[in-house]
């Protein structure tokens, strides 16, 4: 089944949308579920999303001559702190509940050792605590250290390819691989994409809230037995929207963090007298 689209026989309607990535308007079609769902149903069109502004970064990219250096089977990425929203952690919840009883079990076995590992350098609930606060980026370096591979990865290849969160759809990179195993330690070109994944940090809360909800993929069922599924349900086309609004909470968010780190750089009046 397609993962693009929605189930044929659910009445959808067409989003039209006008994302941007940098100047450039990237217009599109979207098809969506008509009748009220919870927001994990608008995921196809948001993966179809994401995918087409992928394409157009990689064609860029290519215009002026890089390359992207992500190959098959190359998955240091997957080693990296991956962040989800909750909206991705019940969807995929939903995927491993639709697994064969065996695979299931697997995967199990895959995220008890992971957080086994994780829990023996913080505790679970700090872990999500350091996702959704400000030392992020020094815990991400810190963890991918620690060479623990997403429970999903086998064979050094993403096991739910067609179902992976929006932010493993847009990360590609276009320095020497070999850079992507010294994360922290050498400078890794990102194929600059926009980062729609963080419009669904808070996404599902952005008429209630402002705050951030970040997942650890590694600890899903961890973060799965504290957070039951609560979501409300809109039309397709309103969950739509909510997301361009997340989308542009987001980047006035970046914004201030640069303005703050500017000014924190920069002599202040006072000091100048
Ligand atoms: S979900 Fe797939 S692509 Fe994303 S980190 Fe896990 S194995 Fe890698």
């Amino acid at each position: 089944m397609s993962q693009s689209a929605p189930p044929a026989n659910v009445p959808t309607v067409v989003v039209a949308l006008k994302w941007h990535v940098g100047d450039t308007p990237l217009p599109l079609e979207l098809p969506v579920p008509a009748a009220p769902v919870e927001p994990p149903a608008v995921l196809p069109a948001l993966r179809r999303l994401v995918d087409h502004v992928v394409a157009h970064s990689v064609n860029e990219l290519e215009g002026t001559g890089g390359t992207v250096s992500c190959k098959e089977g190359c998955a240091a990425c997957c080693r990296q702190l991956i962040s989800i929203s909750d909206i991705e952690a019940h969807a995929i919840a939903e995927t491993i509940g639709r697994m064969p009883e065996w695979r299931r079990a697997q995967l199990m076995e895959r995220f008890t050792a992971a957080e086994r590992w994780l829990t023996a350098i913080k505790p679970a609930d700090d872990i999500i605590e350091a996702l959704n606060g400000a030392e992020r980026r020094d815990f991400a370096i810190a963890y991918f250290r620690y060479g623990v591979a997403c429970p999903f990865l086998e064979d050094e290849r993403c096991s739910i390819y067609l179902e992976r969160p929006l932010v493993c759809r847009e990360y590609l990179v276009h320095t020497p691989a070999e850079r992507c195993s010294r994360v922290g330690e050498s400078d890794i070109g990102v194929v600059p994409t926009s980062h729609p994944s963080k419009a669904l940090f808070r996404m599902s809360s952005i008429d209630d809230k402002r705050t951030e909800t970040r997942v650890p993929l590694s600890l899903l069922p961890y973060w799965l037995a504290r957070h039951p599924r609560t979501f409300k349900r809109a039309g397709g086309g309103d969950w739509m929207m909510r997301f361009v609004r997340s989308m542009e909470q987001a980047d006035l968010d970046e914004e201030e963090a640069w303005r703050k780190a500017r000014t924190a750089l920069s002599p202040s009046d006072e000091a100048v007298t």
